[in-house]
């Protein structure tokens, strides 16, 4: 079985947004919102020694993804090679994954109201392509594959050309996204876009709305229970009388 993996070089990496681009198009991509982007870091250090380098991200597809557990109805699973899929029929769009997820790869779309995000374009694997990312690359920075197979190319760069993952000692999930370049870029990177520890809790918000409905429930069983006994009432009453 395959595991899919994908690894970006940095250092081929222009930062022209074709890939942004293309995957908005693609897959229709609320407005504001991106499954795949491209973020500067600015120029860093003292002259002459400047760096900048920019944040090619996406969801990683993680060995241990923080978003699935938070998924209260299953609507977010991994499949057997990796990828992380969101099913739309189950999505209740609360949210919870969005939270979730260190790396800020998801967002609830405005007018799906599910949640979305890259999916290693899954659609276009079944038809024998390339994610589409990876097909628009103007300087063919992105590599996908499956990592499980040694004479893929993400093989390659993973375990023989040293490709990291972006993760802390805090954040250690197993993004399977892998970045190649020099450590000061990869660096420098991790100290822009670091990513956050997974926020699990439910928002108080769900627990008020969640709270709300209960109480409503709650209100309408009684009101129609006291509307059942006293018809039964009436009714067995009118009964009695007429015996
Ligand atoms: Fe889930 Fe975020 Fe990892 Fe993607 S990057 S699998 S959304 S935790
Ligand atoms: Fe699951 Fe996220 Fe949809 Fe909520 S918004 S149901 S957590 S996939």
């Amino acid at each position: 079985m395959a595991r899919y993996g994908m690894v970006i070089d940095l250092k081929k990496c222009v930062g022209c947004d074709a890939c942004t681009v293309a995957c908005k198009s693609e897959w229709d991509v609320a407005d504001g919102h991106g499954r795949t982007w491209v973020k500067h870091t600015g120029i860093e250090g003292i002259f002459p020694d400047l760096i900048s380098t920019q944040y090619v991200g996406q969801c990683n597809h993680c060995d241990t993804p923080t978003c699935i557990p938070a998924c209260p109805t299953g609507a977010t699973y991994q499949r057997d090679d990796g990828i992380v899929v969101v099913d739309r029929d189950l999505c209740i769009g609360c949210g919870y994954c969005v939270d979730a997820c260190p790396y800020g790869a998801r967002y609830i779309h405005p007018e799906f109201k599910v949640a979305d995000k890259c999916d290693f374009c899954v659609d276009r694997l079944q038809e024998g392509l390339q994610p589409v990312c990876v097909e628009t690359c103007t300087s063919g920075a992105k590599v996908f594959g499956d990592l499980e197979d040694r004479q893929s190319q993400v093989f390659d760069l993973v375990y023989r050309q040293g490709a990291r993952r972006l993760q802390t000692k805090d954040v250690a999930i197993g993004p399977n996204v892998y970045y190649l370049g020099s450590d000061k870029h990869i660096d420098l990177v991790l100290e822009k876009f670091k990513p956050h520890e997974p926020r699990l809790k439910p928002p108080a918000k769900m627990f008020k709305t969640w709270l709300r409905h209960l109480v409503g429930l709650g209100i309408a069983a009684t009101f129609l229970g006291q509307a059942g006994a006293f018809f039964f009432q009436l009714f067995k009453g009118e009964n009695e009388f007429e015996e």
